[in-house]
């Protein structure tokens, strides 16, 4: 173990024994950033929600997009991007030693086209990104195989749900988060197997629960004790009576889960590893929202990863990968992009079924390129070595895309949901800020508090109507399949509109940042490390002290 002074936050960070065999195996130096600061590089080449209506540079028609209309790329729709309209080996750049390489690559990032949006297989569901196999979803992020879902992120094969996030093969859900299996659950965090949830936390195989915590096998049950049927629909009926009712359940609820013991992760089936939100992983550190793991470290957003380290959204059993932000299946990958299918790249971006790659953009199949330029495999292999070993001599050698060449502003990349800025320090930082960002303000038709309460005074002419956001003040609609929704679970309609409501889901998650803490519970001395800080008023307690707890 060694500690390094990260070059970017001046903090020092530890380099563990197991990184460095790693790094060997990678073919590759210590990184000279701290895990935090390497991800928030990778964070810069992912704008995830923030969609543009503009026209495609090829065909001329409009099309929904990551790129703003004034950004400096070309960009093409889905349909023209995939086309043999154009070939991406026809900007095929010969290496030029007297410049560095992020120069050379800079200018093919301004000549190859870009592809729109990160969207795959989805039947009538434009208004997504970073999905696939979706089926009349609508702004739905990070997602894949669900139906008629709307208005979430990290969704997977879910139906009708609306508003929720991490979210996995469950139905008929509202406002949930971090559940698997739920079917008609409103308002509910880390449950599972359950159906007719109201306001719980942490239950398994439980049905009509209302503020019910840490259960197993219960039912009709209001704050873990049991009462009669119509008790119980009197109970939930006063709470969805009206927008008023639900937020003032609201309160109680985080009340509630403020006092409620809380095991120190959300782990299970872990072994030997740290981190939060993760399930079947084995040896590893700094694990985020990932699943079936082995020996991975500093990971979020990723599923079936085997021997990588410092991967975000990386899917389909990818393995040997180095600082990828976005990959599905592939080995040997470094310092990437969206590679997808590909195989031993690096400083690749958007590139599909590339094998030996460096430096190359939007590349559909190919084999030993250098800036979208083939080569024979011998002279590829001479003529990376002797790039890298330019590249030796300047400072990021070995390390992830520096945020110059990141195609997104600060305010439009995910690095502004993990550390966030204000415009004026993003700019001293040396980022770009995006000032157009989309949607309208005081263009409402129906102003702040005159939204009626009850779903049951609202008609289909609301689709008509332009309310506004009680917190940011942007404008919103509310869409068909929403309406049905609302009319269906007997919801009212949002205050906020669907950026605001993100958000608000995403402050009820603990951060990335692991604090060494002991369990709270009276002599117990076991230690470890969790997300929940120790300036909070959680109770938290290790795994034997917490499964006490359970009722
Ligand atoms: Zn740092
Ligand atoms: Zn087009
Ligand atoms: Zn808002
Ligand atoms: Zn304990």
């Amino acid at each position: 173990m060694r500690k390094e002074t990260c070059k970017t936050c001046e903090k020092e960070f530890v380099i563990r024994d197991e990184d460095l065999i790693f790094y060997e195996q990678m073919k590759t130096v210590p990184p000279i950033y701290c895990p935090e600061c390497r991800m928030a590089r990778r964070l810069m080449f992912r704008n995830e929600r923030i969609l543009y209506k503009r026209s495609c540079d090829l065909c001329k028609e409009n099309m929904i997009t990551l790129y703003s209309p004034d950004s400096p790329y070309k960009v093409y729709c889905s349909k023209c991007w995939w086309s043999d309209e154009w070939d991406p080996k026809s900007f095929a750049t010969d290496y030029d030693f007297s410049k560095t390489f992020f120069e050379q690559y800079k200018e093919l990032q301004t000549k190859v086209p870009r592809l729109g949006l990160a969207a795959f297989k989805n039947i009538r569901s434009d208004y997504t990104n970073g999905s696939a196999e979706n089926k009349d979803c609508y702004l739905i992020f990070a997602s894949d195989y669900n139906e008629d879902c709307l208005y979430s992120r990290l969704l997977q094969r879910d139906k009708q749900c609306v508003d929720c996030a991490f979210l996995h093969e469950s139905e008929l859900c509202y406002e949930c988060i971090d559940c698997r299996k739920c079917f008609r659950c409103m308002f509910v965090e880390q449950c599972q197997d359950s159906t007719d949830l109201l306001f719980c936390y942490n239950l398994r195989n439980s049905n009509n629960c209302i503020f019910c915590t840490n259960g197993r096998n219960i039912s009709n049950s209001i704050l873990n004790i049991k009462y009669s049927k119509e008790e119980f629909e009197k109970k939930k009926s006063e709470i969805l009576k009206n927008y008023e009712s639900i937020e003032k359940a609201k309160k109680e609820f985080a009340e509630l889960k403020n006092k409620t013991i809380k095991k120190f992760a959300t782990q299970t089936k872990c072994h030997n590893v740290t981190g939060d939100y993760i399930h079947n992983c084995y040896d590893g550190v700094e694990l985020y929202d990932t699943y079936d793991a082995k020996n991975c470290s500093y990971m979020k957003d990723t599923e079936k990863p085997t021997d990588s380290q410092d991967c975000n959204n990386y899917y389909y059993k990818p393995q040997f990968g180095y600082n990828i932000m976005g990959a599905l299946e592939g080995s040997r990958l470094k310092n990437s992009a969206f590679v997808f299918y590909s195989n031993e790249v690096e400083y690749c971006d958007m590139c599909y079924n590339l094998s030996n790659g460096f430096g190359c953009i939007s590349v559909r199949k190919g084999n030993y390129m250098i800036l979208n330029k083939e080569h024979e495999r011998e002279e590829y292999l001479k003529l990376k070595e002797k790039i890298e070993n330019q590249m030796k001599r300047e400072k990021d050698f070995g390390q992830f895309f520096p945020p110059e060449v990141a195609p997104f502003t600060y305010n439009e990349s995910l690095i502004n949901d993990f550390f966030p800025l204000s415009k004026e320090e993003a700019l001293k930082r040396g980022y770009r800020w995006q000032d157009k960002t989309t949607g309208t303000f005081d263009k409402e038709t129906i102003k702040k508090g005159e939204v009626p309460d009850s779903i049951n005074d609202i008609d289909e002419k609301i689709l008509n109507e332009i309310l506004v956001c009680e917190e940011c003040n942007k404008n919103f609609k509310i869409i068909e399949a929403e309406l049905t929704f609302y009319k269906k679970m007997n919801l009212p309609l949002p205050h906020k509109d669907f950026e605001c409501r993100h958000q608000d889901r995403m402050k009820k998650r603990n951060g990335m940042k692991l604090y060494y803490r002991s369990c709270m519970k009276e002599d117990c001395k076991n230690e470890f490390e969790t997300t929940y800080a120790p300036d909070t008023s959680d109770i938290i307690y290790c795994e034997n002290c917490y499964q006490q707890e359970i009722y």
